[in-house]
């Protein structure tokens, strides 16, 4: 599932997750040649990928965000 991201911080490691409007977060790390995003590295890079998507394996696996969901629409099966 395609989600927005709202923000970045970064986790106990040091690398980047961004945080996506349903609540879960991704790692977006910059370790060329594998992962090769620079823009991650600076504020500005970051600022511009703000609202931009990311996909969402934890939405497709039907993971409940790891915060406050309170609505509930029943269709957990
Ligand atoms: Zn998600």
């Amino acid at each position: 599932m395609w989600q927005p991201i709202v923000g970045f911080h970064r986790d106990e490691h040091g690398d980047w997750v961004a945080d996506l409007a349903c609540g879960h977060g991704q790692h977006v790390r910059h370790r060329p040649p594998w992962f090769n995003r620079p823009w991650v590295e600076t504020e500005q890079g970051r600022r511009d990928m703000l609202g931009t998507t990311l996909w969402c394996k934890r939405c497709e696996d039907g993971e409940p965000p790891p915060e406050k969901t309170p609505i509930a629409t029943g269709s957990s099966a």
